[in-house]
């Protein structure tokens, strides 16, 4: 049987799942004859961009929810590592070590927090950069009013004054407040560039300032960290902030795994697809979709590989657009932005 085979359960692998399941039920092609399959180191569909909220309760959507009633199937593995030549994937599951051939792949394995090397960081960081670090963050938010009172029980350092920084800050007060009994903590937004939000633009900044001040949000700008451990951070200034919560919100980049595969990855270009996803709004759960050939090329209409063998050729050019019924969604051919 041929396989669609679709590694991350991300918003852009998800998406690419229930995209093709749609195209082959439009195509009348049934659901013995292609089978999709999606893999990730989860069970479940992390809604990633809610993961700085005070309640995580349901934002770890259970993969089998969504993809049983629609045919598609699912297997929780971590990805190790990928035959193009031979087309199958290396998969490490409850099964054991596996090899998951393949007709055609869709790469979708994110982006993860980039953790630069500063002393501390490793062992006493938090993040929100999975649905798991959320909620290691909440726990331990929660569980500092069992903790003797001090200044560095009552601060939280949130480092990088970016869209992600910002969230995690805004919505701290609030969380301290649940959590100490007796007052509310002090929280410092800090940035190594001059302003806030410096991705953002100018138009915004004025209502992101409006809101920390609202909040009672300090701000440390240009300010770099030189360590972190227990009770405290230290700046590149010599300032040591006493605090036992320091949340790392920097930039993100590929997963590691990636790298070395993208380097080499002109050969691939027949069979792999890159979906790149911007979520624009997760309230109404509208994406915006770049489907990028492994080459590095913008797929065009023309340039679509066309397989020969697997049903899905009939129809190349839409075959691989997930988002159309959610979002004004880009053609195979437009960069999407
Ligand atoms: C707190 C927060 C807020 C955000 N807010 C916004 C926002 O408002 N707007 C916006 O556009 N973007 C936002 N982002 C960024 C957005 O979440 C990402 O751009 C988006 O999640 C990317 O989707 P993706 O499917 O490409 O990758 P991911 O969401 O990273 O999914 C990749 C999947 O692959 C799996 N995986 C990775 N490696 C392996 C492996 N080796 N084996 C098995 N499985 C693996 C992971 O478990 C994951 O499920 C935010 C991010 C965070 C953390």
């Amino acid at each position: 049987m041929a396989r669609i085979l679709v590694l991350g359960s991300g918003f852009a692998g998800l998406w690419a799942a229930v995209g093709a399941a749609r195209k082959l039920a439009e195509l009348g092609i049934p659901r013995g004859q292609t089978d999709i399959l999606i893999v990730d180191r989860n069970p479940y569909h992390g809604i990633r961009v809610r993961n700085y909220e005070p309640d995580l309760g349901n934002v770890a959507i259970a993969l089998p929810e969504v993809l049983d009633p629609i045919g598609v199937k699912h297997l929780t593995a971590e990805v190790e590592a990928i035959d193009v030549a031979k087309q199958h994937v290396i998969v490490a599951g409850p099964r054991g070590r596996e090899s998951l051939a393949y007709e055609r792949l869709v790469l979708a394995l994110g982006s993860q927090l980039v953790r630069p090397p500063v002393p501390g960081l490793a062992a006493y960081g938090f993040d929100v950069d999975t649905y798991a670090a959320g909620v290691r963050l909440n726990a331990h938010i929660a569980s500092l009013g069992t903790r003797p009172a001090s200044q560095g029980r009552s601060t939280v350092v949130v480092v990088g004054a970016g869209f992600t920084g910002i969230e995690v800050a805004t919505e701290m007060p609030e969380k301290l407040r649940h959590a100490l009994a007796n007052g509310a903590g002090r929280v410092i937004l800090l940035d190594p560039n001059p302003v806030v939000g410096a991705t953002i633009g100018d138009h915004a900044r004025p209502v992101i300032c409006d809101a920390l001040i609202s909040l009672g949000i300090e701000t440390r700008l240009g300010a770099k960290v030189s360590a972190i451990d227990a009770s405290a951070i230290t700046l590149a200034s010599g300032e040591i902030v006493p605090t036992q919560t320091v949340v790392w919100c920097g930039a993100c980049g590929q997963a590691r795994w990636r790298q070395p595969c993208l380097a080499r990855a002109t050969p691939w270009a027949a069979s792999l697809w890159i979906p790149s996803c911007e979520l624009t709004d997760w309230r109404t759960f509208s994406l915006r979709a770049t489907w990028l050939r492994a080459s590095s090329m913008v797929c065009t209409p023309q340039s679509c590989h066309v397989s020969s063998r697997g049903p899905w050729a009939v129809s190349p050019a839409t075959m691989w657009l997930p988002t159309c019924s959610v979002s004004p969604c880009f053609p195979c051919g437009s960069t999407g932005t």
